[in-house]
C-alpha cells in the first residue's frame, strides 16, 4: 500500500486545529492509503500546541514538528517536506481553506501515474477581501512579467509532489526556498485540480499586507534577475538621453540660439539621477543581503521539539 504524508504549516491556529484533524481522520480513513499528518507549528502562541499534543497522544498518524519561533509558512512548509517519507506528500494550510475533502481526488489523479505534481487551482469565494484578490493577481502577473517560470494565478500551496520531485528539492542548498517557483521550475509533469476555496475556519489571516509584498519579493528575486537587469538598461538608456541632450546643448550654444543657462535642466537631472542610483543601489543591496543569508548558512529554522 501507498503512503502518503500530509504537511501542514501552523501558526495560531488553535480554532481550526480540531475540526482540521477531524475532517482529514474523516476523509484519510476511507482512502486505500497509509498516511501520517506532519503538523509543523511554526511558534505558535496561542494553544496550538497543547492541541497538537492532545490530538498526537490520541492518534498515531499525527506527528508534530514544533519550531522555537515563528520562522514563516514556506520554512515550515520546508521542514515538513524534509521531515517526510511517504511515496507523496500533501502540503495544505491549517485553517481549512485547502479542503481535505479534495485529497481523493489529489491521490486519484497521482496514482493514475502519469504526473509527479499534482497542484490546485483556487476559485475565489466572494468574501475574499477586494486588496487580497487583487493584490493576487498582481502578484502572478508580476512574477510571470519578471521571472523564467510561469505560476499559475490561484495556485497557493495546497498540492501533492511525489516522492522524486521532493528528493529533487531537498537537494536545493538555497536557504530560502520560494517552494511555489521551484516546483514549477523543477520540471516534472504537473496538473491540477480546481476547488472552490473556504472561508477561514476561524482565526486570523497570518499574512499582512507587508508579508505579502515581502513574499511577492522573494518570489521575484528568488526565481530572476530581472531586476538587476533593470538596472542596465535604464542606467544605459539615462545615459544615452543625457549624452543626445549634451550634443543638442553644444549645437544649441554654437548655433547662438540659446543663451539662458539652464539651471533647472541641471538640477532636474542630477536629482533623477541621484534618485535612480539610490533606488538600484538599494536592488543591489536586495540581492547582496540574499547572497549575504546563503553564505551565512545558519539552519533555516530551529527546532524545539518532535515527535515523529
Ligand atoms: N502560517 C505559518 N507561519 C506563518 C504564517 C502562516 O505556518 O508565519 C500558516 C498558517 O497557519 C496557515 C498557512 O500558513 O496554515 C496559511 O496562512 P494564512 O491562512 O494566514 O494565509 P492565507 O490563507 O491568507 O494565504
Ligand atoms: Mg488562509
Amino acid at each position: 500500500m501507498k503512503h502518503c504524508d500530509l504537511v501542514i504549516p501552523l501558526y495560531n491556529e488553535a480554532a481550526s486545529l480540531e475540526e482540521l484533524h477531524r475532517q482529514i481522520v474523516v476523509v484519510m480513513s476511507g482512502l486505500p492509503v497509509t498516511y501520517t499528518v506532519i503538523f509543523v507549528d511554526d511558534g505558535s502562541t496561542d494553544r496550538t500546541m497543547e492541541i497538537l499534543e492532545r490530538l498526537a497522544d490520541a492518534d498515531p498518524h499525527v506527528k508534530i514538528i514544533s519550531f522555537t519561533r515563528n520562522f514563516g509558512h514556506q520554512i515550515a512548509l520546508t521542514a515538513g517536506l524534509e521531515h517526510s517519507s511517504g511515496d507523496c506528500v500533501i502540503t495544505m494550510d491549517g485553517d481549512l481553506q485547502h479542503p481535505p475533502q479534495l485529497i481523493p481526488e489529489l491521490l486519484r489523479v497521482w496514482e493514475e501515474g502519469r504526473y509527479q505534481v499534482v497542484s490546485t487551482v483556487r476559485e475565489d469565494h466572494d468574501s475574499v477581501p477586494l486588496l487580497k484578490k487583487v493584490s493576487a493577481r498582481a502578484f502572478y502577473k508580476l512574477i510571470n512579467l519578471f521571472s523564467d517560470i510561469t505560476l499559475t494565478p490561484g495556485s497557493a500551496d495546497f498540492r501533492l509532489l511525489d516522492r522524486q520531485v521532493v528528493s529533487v528539492l531537498m537537494q536545493f542548498r538555497e536557504k530560502n526556498k520560494f517552494l511555489r517557483g521551484l516546483v514549477n521550475w523543477i520540471g516534472f509533469k504537473s496538473t491540477s485540480v480546481a476547488y472552490r476555496c473556504q472561508k477561514r475556519f476561524g482565526g486570523h489571516p497570518q499574512y499582512s499586507f507587508s508579508r505579502m509584498v515581502k513574499f511577492a519579493w522573494d518570489g521575484i528575486t528568488a526565481l530572476s534577475a530581472f531586476p538587476l537587469r533593470l538596472a542596465f538598461c535604464s542606467g544605459f538608456l539615462i545615459s544615452l538621453c543625457s549624452f543626445s541632450y549634451g550634443v543638442f546643448a553644444i549645437v544649441a550654444k554654437v548655433v547662438g540660439v540659446m543663451t539662458v543657462p539652464g539651471w533647472t535642466s541641471i538640477l532636474v537631472s542630477v536629482l533623477f539621477l541621484g534618485g535612480l542610483q539610490l533606488m538600484f543601489i538599494g536592488m543591489l543591496g536586495e540581492y547582496i543581503a540574499r547572497i549575504f543569508d546563503e553564505v551565512k548558512d545558519r539552519p533555516l529554522y530551529v527546532v524545539k521539539k518532535t515527535r515523529l
